[in-house]
């Protein structure tokens, strides 16, 4: 049973809302049109300051455009966080705190050196606009419901810190492809190769894309994990966290996407669609 009803109970929220038809008058002068109060997320920050970094695009991606000309030098610049794959598929990144992980077929975990070129990616930034603590048990489905309304919007993009620990962890990987190109995301997400661990304390970078983002990046939510051990990581699959789990998120409302400039993204056409399942 979901009982996590996010930041605030029905009932403050009605008491806040109650104390804010009571001031308005007041508040605002009579006369004078009534000021929107958002009574559900008072303490709320904006930072218009923040840009969701995005290379390349989802859709190329999912079409074999497996040939990307982002450094890692260039991703840093863009962000502290972030996700995406390094080229030819050789591993998953994972980006916390400016360090640029990379997660190999055989599950290694390594740090990209600056001249390492990257596919796709999603980076920021990372200052957070709220932190909460959302109860246990969670498995990625229950959190993924639990997060919904704990968003200010569904309309902007966010990006998430989660640390945890996790009684059991199942990341996906990648196989490193070779030219020319034979599969796309839709065959080769469905057979990658997969990391699990049980009792494992790490943290999940991740963002969410409002759906009408398309194809161009992933809707909704996508998450990669590293554990504090730096031994363990990938494209979160399924976990299952008995205890609290530490949740910090920033919203976004700049966007900001850069195309590759090779030959692969030039004469690719944008065919087959593929998305996670969305919760
Ligand atoms: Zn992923």
């Amino acid at each position: 049973m979901n009982r996590y009803a996010g930041p605030l109970t029905l009932s403050t929220t009605l008491t806040v809302m109650v104390v804010v038809i009571l001031i308005l008058p007041w508040a605002t002068g009579l006369g004078r049109a009534p000021v929107a109060v958002d009574a559900t997320d008072a303490a709320y920050r904006t930072d218009h300051g923040d840009t969701f970094f995005h290379y390349s695009i989802w859709w190329a991606f999912v079409n074999k455009v497996f040939d990307g000309d982002l450094t890692v030098k260039d991703l840093k610049a863009n962000g502290d966080v972030g996700l995406g794959s390094f080229d030819f598929l050789d591993g998953e990144m994972i980006m916390v705190d400016g360090v640029p992980y990379r997660i190999t077929e055989d599950g290694k975990v390594s740090i990209g050196a600056d001249e390492d070129q990257i596919v796709y990616a999603n980076a920021a930034f990372f200052d957070a606009d709220k932190q909460f603590e959302m109860p246990g048990p969670n498995d990625y489905d229950a959190f993924r419901q639990r997060l919904n309304p704990a968003l200010p919007s569904l309309n902007y993009f966010y990006a998430f810190k989660v640390h945890g620990n996790f009684k059991k962890m199942k990341c996906g990987g990648l196989n490193k492809q070779s030219k020319p190109f034979k599969d796309g995301l839709d065959v080769l997400i469905p057979n990658r190769p997969v990391f699990e661990q049980e009792n494992v304390s790490g943290t999940m970078i991740g963002f969410f894309c409002p759906e009408f983002i398309g194809n161009i990046n992933v809707a909704g939510y996508h998450f990669h994990f590293i554990s504090d051990d730096r031994k363990m990581g990938g494209h979160v699959m399924e976990f299952l966290c008995e205890t609290p789990l530490e949740v910090e998120l920033d919203r976004m409302k700049d966007y900001h996407f850069v195309l590759p400039e090779n030959e692969d993204y030039e004469n690719v056409e944008l065919k087959k669609e593929f998305q996670y399942k969305k919760k």
